[in-house]
């Protein structure tokens, strides 16, 4: 890699919440994420965004579609379907290959991924799926101590039936990624956008994955979203393209608020690199449960062209007229995680600041990001004037923006609710207001106070956004 992967003490590197709890209790407590079918006792690693946190996503995937599609030139977008015809899941490797190393507790019969177990993290794919590694390393059931199992490899596609006649035939899997869809559609896609390589192709889509172990809340579900990009190159050029996309995808989560110290590449080793890669570099971030994979860059080589080509007897060579050539492209793919990166966006942004003697909480989102841009707020809401014009206010910059109004509480307690959500900014008319025509803005992070005539509000907000956006 031209950029090196930084080596940074995970001790040395501070979360920026200690806590995961934390997170977890502001997410349910203001609407962001709630436990699926939680009247029922949940269903685990599922997850349902409340109405804030659809917004955050929605504006996370924006950004990324922004990034990735919007501003170039040689990305183009796909939504495919999630159902896909069950050969693909075979030529793809993923019905031999897909798989974890799971092991039982003979006593109270919990199951684990061997990676997961305390003592096994390091362990390579190969090592943690050895007959006999629980014996070499004296791995034990972190429950209760008890004797675990043998590893045995555990698919972790979910399977359904298509159409009224649920037998063998009649299987097909909810896609465990969506690049598959982008490798199918290659031909397609080419053919109708007239692009000439390098391009990319992108989507955004859930994924669904049996996972043996999943937990820390939205971090590792069995229904998630993700947003992959599979860029074709000439094979010669396959390297220097993967270098550039390393440093890019690592300045989008900064430019939308991660702090950079908390972001590092960790190059896969050679036993851990999947069937498929050349080469893997995870972008990973300092989650309060230590460094994760937030997103997966890797070097696929020819394998998911050839591999279709050969499957399903259809040419998916590229013709390059500049030099004549016929090639089978190599693949740089970006993957990364919807749910993950808003997950991330979450943590990063919060913050406990004293302020007059008390704890202000404040998720500093990007303005971009954040689920609602601007609140407007009566200082009295006994007045009927001050509401009638926080309504028109609102109304006008709802065409716009996500705006929202709110007059449940005194003024301080409204201003401390839209910090803890993340507004960037709030608009309160007062008596004032229906004198001068004008109303206060006030800033989130900086909480200082701008008196704006009502006319240039909405141009105030919209430049902010756009300052936010572009600096
Ligand atoms: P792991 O080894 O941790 O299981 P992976 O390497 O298989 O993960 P990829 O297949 O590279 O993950 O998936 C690409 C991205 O999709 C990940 O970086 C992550 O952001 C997201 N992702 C994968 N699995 C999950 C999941 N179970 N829940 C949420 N997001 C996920």
């Amino acid at each position: 890699m031209t950029d090196t992967p930084t080596i940074v003490d995970p001790d040395v590197v501070a979360p920026a919440v200690a806590g995961l709890d934390t997170i977890v209790s502001l997410a349910k407590r203001r609407g962001f994420v709630f436990p699926s079918s939680e009247i029922y006792g949940g269903i685990n690693a599922v997850w349902d965004y409340g109405p804030l946190g659809v917004e955050l996503k929605n504006n996370v995937k924006r950004a990324w579609w922004r990034a990735m599609v919007q501003e170039r030139d040689d990305i183009v977008g796909l939504d495919a379907g999630i159902l896909m015809h069950p050969q693909v899941w075979v030529t793809s490797g993923h019905v031999a290959e897909f798989s974890d190393p799971l092991v039982e507790c003979g006593t109270c019969k919990r199951r684990y991924r061997v990676d997961d177990l305390p003592g096994a993290e390091d362990l390579s794919p190969a090592e943690a799926s050895d007959p006999g590694v629980i014996e070499r390393l004296g791995l034990q059931c972190p429950n209760d101590g008890g004797p675990l199992t043998p590893p045995r490899r555990f698919n972790l596609m979910l399977k359904t039936f298509l159409g009224p006649v649920e037998d063998e035939a009649a299987v097909v899997y909810l896609r465990p990624e969506t690049a598959q869809g982008i490798y199918v559609n290659f031909r397609n896609v080419r053919e109708t956008s007239r692009k000439k390589i390098p391009f990319g192709i992108a989507q955004i889509g859930k994924a669904f994955r049996n996972e043996i172990s999943p937990g820390n809340f939205v971090f590792r579900m069995r229904e998630f979203e993700q947003m992959e990009m599979q860029f074709f190159v000439r094979p010669d050029n396959a390297t220097a393209q993967f270098e550039e996309w390393l440093p890019r995808r690592r300045a989008w989560y900064e430019r939308y608020g991660v702090s950079p110290e908390r972001l590092r590449f960790r190059e896969h080793r050679p036993d851990e690199l999947a069937h498929y890669a050349k080469k893997a570099v995870d972008v990973e971030y300092r989650f309060p449960f230590g460094w994760k994979e937030l997103e997966g860059i890797h070097n696929r080589g020819d394998w998911d062209l050839s591999r279709h080509q050969e499957a399903s007897g259809e040419n998916l060579e590229y013709f390059d007229p500049a030099t004549e050539e016929h090639f089978i492209p190599w693949i740089v793919e970006t993957s990364a995680g919807a749910d993950r990166a808003a997950f991330t966006f979450l943590i990063d942004a919060y913050r406990e600041e004293e302020v007059r003697g008390e704890t202000r909480v404040v998720l500093a989102f990007h303005p971009q990001l954040a689920p609602y841009k601007v609140a407007v707020l009566p200082l009295l809401k006994k007045r009927a004037e001050i509401v009638d014009l926080c309504h028109r206010i609102l109304a006008d910059l709802k065409r716009d923006v996500m705006a929202v109004y709110d007059d449940t509480a005194a003024i301080g307690k409204l201003y401390r609710r839209q910090d803890e959500i993340g507004t960037p900014w709030c608009v309160t008319v007062d008596v004032d207001s229906l004198e001068d025509g004008a109303v206060t803005v006030r800033d989130r992070d900086s909480m200082t106070q701008d008196r704006i005539p009502i006319e240039g509000i909405k141009r105030a907000i919209l430049d902010r956004l756009e300052a936010a956006r572009t600096g």
